[in-house]
């Protein structure tokens, strides 16, 4: 039996941590609802061996049956969906959103993410080490989700005990979920809000729009009453309306960073627009960052640097493989 401990934050819900290796978030915070209809699973850590023993052990003292859990993934992200694929095997369905089934089921999608990173003028090598190195992409999901439930905005699910509803907040990915109870007003937030990081906005689609998405889905939850958010990473937090004015204040410091690099050097790509940036981050230099935190930054330069091409305040330019920008 491995050695866990869950945390009591309310009647029925129990917050489990497991562990990230090497990274900063430290851990995912799963969550057991216990319901009266059904037994919830929100997200389910990564694939890795240690991970797995406290899951399995935590499911065996709970007594949550596959035959009456269901597994939630509020997002595609491996520190949230690593063993679902396992579940699945087990014989829990797994409700997730379509666009993120995609991913989760896609075994090209990292090459894919890889080469549209090519084109934000990340090196190659960098790009090579990021991957090897990400741990993500080590104790990913290994095979398909094949037992599912598509999950959509609005969606109810009624455990008796608590009635949910899932809401659509794209931005740290297209199909993340965040659940709200409106009896007992406590949010889910899953990656979409957390209380002392910064949630990672990625861009890496073209047509997408990940910082304008995000920004809108943090007003579309703004108003919800919410005594208790339950994020997908360290402390739970009482005061929704304060977390979200931070991080929109947050992003608009960061337009205006973004921006004033692209006036002062024009023609960067956004690989070196990031490593202009300020990072909460302990490395002395940018030549110092890890290859997955470049990667990271990377992509978070440019989904403010793509805002700002939305927006018309600057401009890009392309050639055959990279992006430039110019205000
Ligand atoms: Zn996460």
């Amino acid at each position: 039996m491995s050695d866990f401990e869950f945390f009591d934050l309310f009647p029925n819900i129990y917050q489990l941590h497991l562990p990230i290796p090497k990274n900063p978030l430290k851990y995912l915070n799963s969550y057991f609802i216990k319901g009266k209809n059904f037994n919830l699973i929100i997200d389910c850590g990564l694939n890795h061996n240690e991970v797995e023993k406290i899951l399995f052990a935590a499911i065996e003292e709970l007594n949550f049956s596959p035959s009456n859990t269901k597994l939630l993934l509020t997002h595609c992200h491996s520190d949230h969906s690593g063993l679902s694929v396992k579940l699945n095997e087990y014989g829990i369905i797994v409700l997730v959103e379509p666009t993120e089934l995609k991913v989760i089921n896609d075994p090209f999608i990292w090459e894919k993410e890889s080469e549209a990173l090519k084109s934000l003028g990340v090196p190659e090598d960098i790009l090579e080490q990021a991957k090897e190195t990400q741990v993500a992409y080590k104790f990913r999901p290994k095979g398909e989700i094949k037992f599912y439930y598509p999950l959509k905005d609005g969606e109810r699910l009624d455990l008796g005990n608590f009635v949910f509803q899932a809401i659509h907040t794209p931005g740290h990915t297209r199909g993340h979920i965040c659940l709200y109870d409106e009896d007992h007003k406590i949010l889910f937030s899953g990656d979409h809000i957390l209380k002392d990081i910064t949630p990672n906005i990625s861009q890496f689609y073209e047509h997408e729009l990940a910082l304008d998405s995000y920004l809108k889905s943090l007003d579309k939850i703004k108003d919800l009453d919410v005594k208790l958010v339950l994020p997908g990473h360290r402390t739970h937090f009482f005061d929704l309306k304060t977390r979200i004015k931070e991080l929109k204040d947050h992003h608009q410091k960061r337009l205006k960073e973004v921006l004033d690099i692209v006036k002062n050097n024009p023609g960067l790509t956004p690989f070196e627009v990031a490593s202009y940036m300020s990072w909460d981050i302990n490395y002395s230099s940018w030549e110092d960052f890890p290859p997955t935190q470049k990667w990271f930054a990377t992509e978070e330069a440019y989904a403010h640097l793509k805002y700002l091409v939305i927006n018309g305040t600057i401009k890009e330019e392309k050639d055959k493989i990279k992006r430039f920008y110019y205000s």
